[in-house]
């Protein structure tokens, strides 16, 4: 049974995607370049990379999502490109695009989500995400969070995703059978602490070695949400309910 599943599961974190967190990546660049650096991530679909040289403002670039998977190699000739417009990096930048074409095309505009419905009938997920940053002394500006859209299915269930985390949208979806009078507040923050959670410990795939989405630092921090005995005890039955 999956308890949890995060649209990192999905194509864009298995190899070869791994994508730094936005705030990760600006801290790279930045280190491999002596001015000031202003980033600004697109979902553009032709012009992907562009840099605007500001007198007293130092770099501003713009930049397609996509290059958040880049690796060593790709980073340098990045900042190389940014800083003096440094003409050998553009084979290794060519190289880049042109390997992660799907990324770049996964990325574009189009597949930006609708608004977002964060408002149900017994829960409202902004309230709950507020209280949850509140009660834990976590940042999450910038996150979105609403119900997920769900297909029904004739299907027996063997498993269900409550939660989601979208990490290039920064979006936390939350599965409507949680919109329920039978479910307490504090289980739906339980749910939405843990997707937050994914957007503080980014996956990372090593050569070599199988990638982890839940590492034990993850389920130590899941462990410290403020009900989390009388939350596991909850999901348990909820779960089993639900399941028949
Ligand atoms: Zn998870």
């Amino acid at each position: 049974m999956v308890r949890y599943m995060d649209e990192n599961s999905s194509i864009l974190e298995k190899p070869p995607y791994s994508m730094a967190s936005e705030a990760e990546f600006i801290t790279r660049l930045r280190s491999l370049i002596s001015r000031p650096l202003w980033v600004r991530f697109t979902m553009n679909k032709s012009s992907v990379l562009s840099v605007k040289k500001t007198p007293g403002r130092g770099l501003e670039v713009r930049l397609q999502h996509a290059f958040r998977a880049a690796d060593e190699k790709t980073l340098h000739a990045l900042a190389a490109y940014i800083q003096d417009g440094d003409p050998d990096s553009g084979v290794c930048l060519d190289a880049f695009l042109k390997e992660n074409q799907g990324l770049f095309h996964l990325l574009v505009r189009k597949s930006s989500p609708r608004a977002l419905e964060y408002k149900g009938r017994h829960h409202n997920l902004a309230h709950l995400l507020a209280e949850v940053a509140r009660v834990h002394g976590l940042c999450v500006e910038g996150i979105r969070i609403g119900w997920a859209s769900v297909t029904k299915s004739s299907v027996k269930r063997s498993s269900i995703r409550l939660g989601s985390w979208s990490a290039v949208f920064r979006i936390v979806r939350v599965h409507p059978v949680l919109d329920s009078p039978a479910v307490p507040d504090f289980f739906v923050e339980y749910v939405i602490y843990h997707e937050v959670l994914h957007s503080l410990c980014p996956v990372r795939c090593r050569e070599g070695r199988t990638r982890r989405i839940h590492t034990e630092s993850f389920r130590k921090m899941e462990r410290q949400f403020y009900r989390c005995l009388e939350a596991v005890e909850f999901e348990r039955s909820f779960v089993r309910s639900f399941l028949g």
